[in-house]
């Protein structure tokens, strides 16, 4: 039997061990506490794969324009932003579908936040993904920069998927089309600063310089691309987006001082500027310009022969006046996607042109186009979806755009 004070020292232990327990419990759980929060701080990374770059932003020229060359880091503080490989189809872009993951991402929304379609249903047919692999890669050889390679069967290029889209979506993205009888509506929310680009082969007119995130990444590496290759470092931006304020107070500027003859003939009243969308800048020359113009033959003229590699097209060239309705701008360039603007440049096509042209052909039988050079060589095909439900790749990156009058295009990354 157990005297009162050995029963006394064994409840004591008892205590003590228990208490000890509670302490090793409670300090594992602030461990795990502390490890889920450290994770939460964590930059997110989207289903994308992005990584984040730090990027220092530029200083002051003393001519007054910025350059991202120049590194004055004690005038902006560093700007930290999300980013994937600068060529990637997908950066940036709304509108985004990437089908060649596992089953479980064809089925859940992974734009989720952003505009993402209302709804989605899957239904693959594709029997011998292996055999139609060949076919597509088979067909490939040999062909013409920015050409027609001709209707192909989708189950010879990508399964494909069915997309339940809104009305705003068809007024949303990178080929839209603007013009005199074509209002913007404004649904885009993807300006970024050209400024926080680590830009170092051009200048901006302005540090508030904005364009659309697809149309800024690719404006970015088209121009340090052209410094790159020449050496010159006299071309700037001298606008990207514009706000229905900015568009009336040009016009009115040109209508004061040149006519309103010539206003109407080059300045478009607001809501109806491409400007507005932000994949469109205004390109200068800080000497010999202000107006971007290149002689063939000039070392300038690299702007003109690749621009399409980068995936803008001079939005209206002098001969297409009759369709476009705007005087020749030798220095307009507007974003399309790479392999709409090569396939535009080869066949002499302007955006009116080629979103009429495109509604020819749907997902059966796409517009296989072939880029042969530039940093997004590759293989594509684009095509047309009239409504609101409409079909897209189940196993191959896409980009996705309204065309902001009834329907989408589907530009396909086929590599
Ligand atoms: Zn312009």
């Amino acid at each position: 039997m157990a005297t009162k004070k050995q029963k006394r020292q064994i409840l004591l232990a008892s205590i003590a061990g228990f208490l000890l327990l509670v302490i090793i419990l409670l300090i594992v759980l602030i461990i795990q506490v502390i490890k889920l929060n450290s994770i939460d701080t964590e930059p997110s990374s989207s289903a994308a794969g992005t990584a984040v770059t730090q990027v220092q932003p530029s200083g002051k020229e003393d001519n007054g324009r910025t350059s991202n060359k120049s590194s004055d880091e004690s005038q902006v503080p560093a700007v930290t932003y999300t980013k994937t490989h600068p060529y990637a189809p997908k950066r940036g872009i709304r509108h985004l579908h990437t089908g060649n993951q596992s089953a479980e991402n064809t089925q859940s929304s992974e734009d989720s936040g952003d505009s993402a379609p209302s709804g989605q249903e899957s239904s693959v047919n594709n029997e011998d993904p292996s055999a139609s692999k060949e076919t597509s890669e088979s067909s490939e050889t040999g062909k013409v920069n920015g050409s027609s390679e001709g209707s192909q069967p989708a189950a010879a290029l990508f399964s494909t998927k069915s997309l339940t889209m809104t009305e705003d979506d068809i007024h949303k993205g990178i080929l839209q089309l603007v013009n005199k009888q074509t209002e913007y509506l404004f649904k885009d929310e993807w300006l970024m600063r050209m400024y926080d680009l680590d830009g170092y082969g051009y200048y901006l007119d302005e540090y508030s310089i904005e364009m659309a995130e697809p149309a800024a990444y690719h404006m970015n590496d088209f121009l340090n691309a052209f410094y790159d290759e020449t050496g010159i470092l006299n071309v700037y931006m001298m606008n990207g987006y514009r706000t229905p304020e900015d568009a009336d107070w040009l016009f009115n500027r040109s209508a004061e001082e040149n006519g309103m003859e010539h206003a109407m003939r080059y300045v478009m009243r607001a809501g109806f500027s491409e400007h507005h969308i932000g994949c469109s800048s205004d390109l200068g020359l800080i000497e010999g310009g202000p107006y971007f113009y290149a002689e063939e033959g000039s070392a300038y003229y690299w702007i003109y022969d690749h621009a399409a590699d980068y995936g803008f097209v001079l939005r209206y060239p002098g001969h297409k006046e009759d369709i476009t309705e705007i005087g020749e701008e030798t220095w307009h360039f507007r974003y399309v996607s790479v392999p709409v603007a090569n396939y535009m440049y080869a066949n002499d096509l302007v955006l009116e042109e080629f979103l009429e042209e495109i509604r020819s052909y749907d997902a059966a039988s796409p517009l296989k186009i072939k880029v042969t050079q530039g940093p997004e060589a590759g293989s594509y095909a684009v095509y047309y979806q009239p409504g609101l439900t409409i079909s897209v790749p189940s196993d191959k990156d896409y980009v996705l755009s309204g065309n902001n009058v009834d329907g989408f295009l589907i530009v396909v990354d086929l590599n």
